[in-house]
């Protein structure tokens, strides 16, 4: 399965933002590599303008979040209509920082997932425990219920992202084991040929063994992906 590695810029990226989507592009020596997807969720105040200047050059880009409806009165809020719009091709939903901040819950993140499909984008859905729950022993469950509760009914192509929530932005990781076996888990609940991505702490020392696990098909990336010194190496990684 192609790989696809994941950009997460969450509520970064005004200052030397173009200059980074550049730098990455040149390290690539002016075209991205074919043979694996590489995505970037900027800000959506930056997406028009990425896809616009850079879709050429073979990179993907995605919102970070989308509202469930398609239109109406939701000050503030964007609908997946919109992000397509932009030339973006992806939209992540269910991230932990917008289940927490926003209390998002399941039936939340599975209407932005089938708002998405509808769009015709592709939703990245998160899914991934807390601490407290992976040293409880319920890791497993918790993400099995997320699953069940925010995959979309409708047909159509979709990403599932694990994410411990305990592993973003803390540079912790779990083992390689727990990461395949949560894969495994993930492979045994989702459609056939559905591609897995593994996020939390992915850096440029770690992203070859983790992209190496079978079953992890990618991975989202945050604070390593805004430099385009530390993302290169996370894509060159990718198998
Ligand atoms: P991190 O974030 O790579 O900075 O841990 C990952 C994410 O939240 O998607």
């Amino acid at each position: 399965m192609k790989s696809l590695i994941a950009g997460n810029w969450k509520m970064n990226g005004i200052a030397r933002a173009r200059s980074e989507v550049e730098s990455l592009i040149e390290r690539f020596g002016g075209s991205m590599p074919g043979d694996r997807d590489i995505l970037i969720c900027p800000p959506v105040t930056l997406l028009a303008a990425f896809a616009g200047s850079y879709s050429d050059e073979g990179i993907l880009f995605g919102g970070q979040d989308c509202h469930a409806k398609t239109s109406g009165a939701h000050t503030g809020d964007i609908s997946a209509e919109m992000i397509a719009d932009t030339g973006a091709s992806h939209v992540i939903v269910g991230h932990s920082e917008r289940r927490a901040d926003h209390a998002e819950n399941d039936q939340t993140v599975k209407e932005k997932a089938e708002a998405a499909l509808r769009a015709g984008l592709t939703p990245i859905i998160c899914v991934g425990e807390t601490r407290e729950q992976r040293e409880t022993g319920i890791a497993q469950s918790v993400v099995g219920t997320q699953l069940e509760g925010s995959l979309p009914d409708a047909m159509g192509v979709f990403v599932v992202a694990y994410e411990p929530v305990w592993a973003i932005g803390t540079g912790l990781t779990p083992t390689l084991e727990d990461i395949s076996e949560m894969h495994d888990f993930i492979r045994s609940k989702t459609p056939e040929g559905t591609r897995l991505l593994y996020g939390g702490s992915v850096k440029p020392g770690n992203a070859k063994e983790i992209l190496g696990i079978s079953n992890v098909n990618g991975a989202l990336v945050g604070g390593a992906s805004l430099k385009a010194e530390d993302f290169f190496p996370i894509i060159s990684a990718a198998p």
